[in-house]
């Protein structure tokens, strides 16, 4: 793929898409997808593991992106990795909110919050645990629920967002059908939660 670096800030990217936001609060949504390089938390589980090395995408000028997203009627920009946090985002949601759009992020908080944003999915890995400065910011807990002990670490961090952060559960993709029983039961003892699940993998979408 040819680099499109035109203008000045420039960003690893590994894809970028429209599609439908599979997951979380905004679930079912059309959503525009930019899915950085870049990630060093290590999750065994990962599933985009060609994200890792940022070296191996091509550079995009951030105009670039924001003309990509404008072809599109979408409303709402996605920003995802990866762990986007490993790169500063003040310029790029800048010029996204400039045309109008929504910044919406996914990150498990590992590196510093940068960019502005209308929402802010946290999820916490724990590989790497976040930095405490965006506990207050998350709009939007989602927990990757691998095995049993990540409902008491889901607790921990859900005591740790603010009382309006939407709290979800997400069942690992590989181990979803023997431990999305165990979430559903959680939830129906623990109503605070919501089930979250990979839709756009169901309806085969990217
Ligand atoms: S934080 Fe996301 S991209 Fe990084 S290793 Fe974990 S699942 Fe993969």
């Amino acid at each position: 793929m040819i680099a499109e670096n035109s203008d000045t800030v420039s960003l690893p990217v590994m894809e970028h898409f429209y599609t439908l936001q599979g997951e979380g609060f905004h679930q079912g949504k059309a959503a525009y997808f930019i899915r950085l390089g870049g990630c060093d938390v290590g999750c065994v589980w990962c599933d985009v593991k060609d994200s890792w090395d940022a070296s191996k995408h091509p550079m995009f000028g951030i105009e670039t992106l924001k003309q990509r997203v404008k072809e599109t009627p979408s409303e709402i920009v996605v920003i995802t990795g990866g762990e986007p946090l490993m790169h500063n985002l003040d310029a790029l949601t800048t010029a996204l909110r400039s045309a109008g759009l929504k910044t919406n992020i996914e990150t498990s908080g590992a590196h510093p919050l940068s960019g502005h944003w209308d929402w802010i999915c946290l999820s916490p890995k724990k590989f790497k645990a976040p930095l405490p400065g965006i506990l207050p910011f998350a709009n939007e807990l989602k927990v990757v629920i691998f095995n049993k002990t990540d409902f008491a670490w889901a607790e921990e961090y859900a005591a740790k967002v603010s009382p309006a952060c939407k709290l979800f559960l997400q069942p690992e993709w590989d181990k979803a059908a023997t431990i999305t029983p165990l979430i559903i039961e959680y939830i129906k003892a623990n109503p605070k939660w919501e089930l979250s699940l990979q839709i756009h993998k169901y309806i085969n979408v990217p």
